[in-house]
């Protein structure tokens, strides 16, 4: 069974402050979106909605995975379930290698499925790896890193494609930061995501960079706007941002947002 990711009609506020304010959006496992869209305009609100800040309240609306409330989840259950999100996991685990790491992940979901699992054994996680790693074309080592200890942005965004890979979610939700690291950042989800893109993977991948079909090519694109999704259509929405940027999204709904 296709497994779906659907938020309806979702209204989440910030202490008090709505700033999602009605987003709707389908995901299925095997199609890849980007959402795109201004700074500061409930894209992150909307992947942090998604893996269960507290900080984030959801005011209206519904977020299902699988058929699923995931308000009812905490954000390991919905790992899970299939729904893989970034930056859930602890930011640095002094001692813990990257490879003990997603071992330990892998061994926690099969409990879920089968309480009794005796976990992966070590021959079979490491031949598993190194597969991953060599469709990444990542090097071997890298595995062999302490988690998060010392790595840079673009080595972060290396391990979270790799636990990725290793996870094999349904889903998976990218947020990209806005930071000066952004275009490198994409670049390496990008290739990532092409490389593990399939039938098997449906994925949201969150930027504001607007030349994003250098890197990828998603089969559906968004643009949000002021806590809404104001546009949806083919990547030729992509190509219409790179060359137009984002302005004429802001003067075609700026002048008449209904403020609810
Ligand atoms: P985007 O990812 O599209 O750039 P964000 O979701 O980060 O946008 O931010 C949307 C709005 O929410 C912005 O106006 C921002 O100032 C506000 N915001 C984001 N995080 C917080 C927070 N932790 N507390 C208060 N306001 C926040
Ligand atoms: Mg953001």
């Amino acid at each position: 069974m296709t497994a779906i990711l659907e938020i309806n009609d979702l209204h989440v506020a910030i202490e008090g402050n709505e700033i999602l304010k009605g987003v709707d959006l389908i995901v299925k496992q095997g199609e890849v979106h980007a959402l795109m869209g201004p700074n500061g305009t409930g894209k992150s609100t909307l992947a942090y909605s998604l893996m269960g800040h507290p900080k984030y309240e959801i005011t209206q609306g519904q977020m299902i995975f699988k058929g699923q409330s995931l308000e009812e989840l905490d954000p390991d259950e919905r790992a899970r379930l299939g729904l893989f999100l970034a930056f859930q996991y602890p930011v640095a685990i002094p001692g813990v290698s990257l490879a003990n790491f997603l071992r330990m992940a892998i061994n926690a979901h099969r409990r879920v499925i089968d309480p009794e699992d005796k976990g992966i054994s070590i021959p079979k996680f490491r031949t598993m790896l190194k597969e991953k790693m060599d469709l990444l074309q990542m090097p071997h080592e890298f595995a062999g890193r302490y988690l998060n200890e010392g790595f840079s942005g673009g080595e972060k965004k290396r391990a979270e494609i790799l636990q990725l890979a290793a996870l094999e979610p349904e889903i998976a939700v990218l947020d990209e930061t806005d930071s000066g690291l952004d275009i490198d950042a994409l670049r390496i989800v990008a290739s990532g995501v092409n490389a593990l893109a399939g039938p098997e993977l449906g994925v949201l991948i969150i930027t504001h960079y607007q030349r994003i079909l250098n890197y990828i090519k998603p089969d559906f694109v968004h643009i949000m706007l002021n806590g809404r999704i104001v546009e949806s259509a083919g990547a030729d929405l992509a190509e219409h941002l790179e060359e137009h940027g984002y302005d004429w999204i802001r003067e075609k709904y700026n002048g008449n947002l209904v403020e609810v």
